[in-house]
């Protein structure tokens, strides 16, 4: 994986690093998954990197459906296929 991504604080590409956060709550369950944060090796400011973002949504959403039952994924792909 390329640990770069645009810094908005140093208006240039960074390398980044990550930091562990906890997502506590989803939905108004206790999910407590663990997400990976990356931060600007430069500044520390927080980065949006949509790869690491979706494998934390995926994490979540894993998580939340065995805490539920409810399947958010699935739900997603269906609404998509019937348009
Ligand atoms: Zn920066």
């Amino acid at each position: 994986m390329i640990n770069k991504a645009y810094c908005p604080v140093c208006e240039q590409e960074v390398k980044f690093k990550i930091k562990k956060g906890l997502i506590k709550e989803y939905k108004g369950v206790q999910v407590n998954v663990e997400e990976n944060i990356p931060y600007c090796s430069k500044c520390g400011t927080e980065l949006f990197v949509l790869e690491i973002e979706n494998n934390n949504l995926k994490r979540l959403y894993k998580r939340y459906e065995e805490l539920t039952g409810l399947v958010i994924m699935k739900d997603t792909i269906k609404s998509k296929l019937e348009r």
